[in-house]
């Protein structure tokens, strides 16, 4: 059911793509909102284990979005150079659409554990202990992801 690029020669390989994931830190979660409101809203994220995980509070806009319905979609950007001579940009992007579920252990310890990973920095061993011994504090979000492309500018394309 999900759609065909259209321009496909723009299209990312699967190496790239989950380059891109791996590579930045932040992308922004669109799920349908209050008032069937699409809500789109930023946050880190860490893609491990083939899913996209995010840390959350335990309630909110985004969490009761999910909950009501988990069908979502999440866009990170990886590049937006502005070509303002030729009133374009070379942008490289990916979208991944799947469902989003909060998580149970031992899968919520281990999603906390690779983000406390990717994010914490050259921040001491005991800091990090300290910080996953506390991690029921707060909800790990997963997305399985059903679709899953990238695109980039026709100026990236080899
Ligand atoms: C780069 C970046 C990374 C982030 N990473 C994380 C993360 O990993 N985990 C996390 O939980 N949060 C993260 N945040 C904060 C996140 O964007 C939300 O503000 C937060 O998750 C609360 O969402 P909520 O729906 O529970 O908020 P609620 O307070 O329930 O939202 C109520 C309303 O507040 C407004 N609102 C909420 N968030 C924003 C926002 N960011 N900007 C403008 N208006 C807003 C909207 O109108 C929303 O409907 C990040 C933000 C940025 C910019």
């Amino acid at each position: 059911m999900f759609r065909e690029m259209r321009r496909n020669i723009q299209a990312l390989p699967d190496d790239e793509i989950i380059a891109v994931l791996n590579l930045n830190s932040n992308g922004v979660l669109a799920c349908r909102g209050d008032d069937d409101y699409p809500y789109a809203v930023p946050l880190n994220y860490i893609y491990f284990n083939k899913k996209i995980y995010f840390h959350s509070a335990k309630l909110g806009h985004k969490l009761d979005s999910i909950v009501k319905d988990p069908k979502v979609s999440f866009a990170v950007i990886d590049e937006d150079t502005i070509l303002s001579e030729t009133y374009t940009s070379a942008f490289r992007s990916v979208i991944a659409f799947g469902k989003a579920r909060i998580t149970e252990n031992p899968e919520h310890t281990e999603a906390f554990m690779a983000l406390v990973e990717k994010y914490s920095g050259d921040q001491p061993e005991e800091s990090k202990k300290h910080i996953v011994a506390h991690c029921e504090r707060a909800c790990i979000v997963a997305i399985d992801i059903e679709h899953l492309t990238g695109k980039q500018a026709k100026e990236f394309v080899k």
